[in-house]
């Protein structure tokens, strides 16, 4: 996958806020170790000390090598010494060791001149949040949710209230969040504007990416306008942003049928959607359309296809974002 020139630097300068968060725990865990035994504080200096007097003894030359052993010596019974300490106060064994995040390239992003795992995660996440930048993520949580909008009357004797049933959306939302894996169902979201489906995908989208998977969270108008950009005006910024949505985690579609319908929109969505049901990968719609109108506006097989992989929440009840203007109106 080809990323730019932005995302290579943004990855590389978070590589280097590893390394140095590293180095600066290490000095807090021997500043830590220094207090409880002033000895171990010696023993380092001195370490330091006969370091350098190798590097004198390699320099002047005389008598090198017994020199040099006699300090390797040394250096050795020092080195025990400190782990002893260590042991005995019960630290860790590695307490005086770097912590990287990536033992495997120590946060260097790079092995032997090829790139390493840990760099190219850092960059696709980048894209990610890219992406992510585009939606009002931090605002919707299901903390923020409130069942008080929907009405606790029920329309039919039969049926549950709006309060309820949306009790019941609202659980099993957490639920997919919570448990979310590489395994989960496709979701399918429907019902009119305003009665909440963007603020839970918008809360599934945030516990499932500080669940540390990574999730793309898109409207259909920006997804396609990304797509738009991608293809026709070579832009980097989303350079494999097609792939992005195709290959993430969890791919959260919002609103579904708003954007602008054109022979391209139709067939870059159907596209990812597609792609994304061949690979089993979950994703969550979230639409004003009704079936007929899924397989009207794209086609009838991307409609069957959707409510054959997804759980549908049906929304229903009346407009919350009329109902919380309204509260505001009369000042309660
Ligand atoms: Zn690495």
């Amino acid at each position: 996958m080809k990323y730019n020139k932005e995302i290579y630097d943004k990855a590389e300068s978070q590589l280097y806020e590893f390394r140095k968060k590293s180095q600066e725990d290490l000095e807090f865990r021997k500043s830590v170790l220094y207090r409880r035994v002033p000895e171990a504080r010696e023993i380092e200096k001195e370490l330091a000390f006969t370091a350098l007097k190798v590097a004198k003894a390699v320099v002047c030359g005389a008598n090198v090598s017994e020199e040099v052993q006699h300090l390797r010596e040394r250096n050795f019974k020092l080195q025990e010494r400190l782990k002893e300490i260590i042991a005995n106060f019960n630290f860790p064994e590695n307490y005086l060791e770097l912590h990287h995040r990536c033992n495997e390239c120590k946060d260097k992003g790079f092995i032997d001149g090829k790139m390493c795992e840990c760099m190219k995660n850092l960059m696709k996440k980048q894209v990610y949040n890219d992406v992510n930048k585009l939606s009002p993520l931090s605002l919707s949580t299901f903390e923020t949710f409130s069942l008080d909008y929907y009405s606790d009357i029920r329309y039919e004797e039969n049926m549950p209230s709006p309060r309820e049933h949306m009790n019941a959306i609202f659980r099993a939302c957490v639920d997919y969040a919570d448990n979310f894996s590489l395994k989960s169902r496709s979701i399918l979201m429907k019902g009119g504007t305003g009665l909440g489906k963007t603020h839970l995908s918008l809360a599934i989208a945030n516990t499932v990416i500080n669940n540390g998977f990574a999730v793309i969270y898109v409207s259909a108008p920006n997804m396609v306008s990304c797509l738009e950009k991608e293809r026709f005006k070579n832009l980097e910024v989303y350079s494999g942003s097609e792939q992005h949505f195709i290959n993430c985690d969890l791919l959260i579609i919002d609103d579904l049928g708003s954007e602008f319908l054109t022979q391209f929109s139709n067939s870059a969505i159907y596209n990812i959607v597609n792609s994304r049901i061949l690979s089993s990968k979950p994703t969550i719609i979230s639409t004003n359309l009704d079936i007929a109108e899924i397989a009207n506006n794209y086609t009838e097989r991307m409609a069957s296809r959707i409510l054959g992989e997804s759980a549908i929440y049906e929304f229903y009840g009346e407009d919350i974002r009329q109902k919380k203007g309204e509260r505001r109106r009369r000042g309660l």
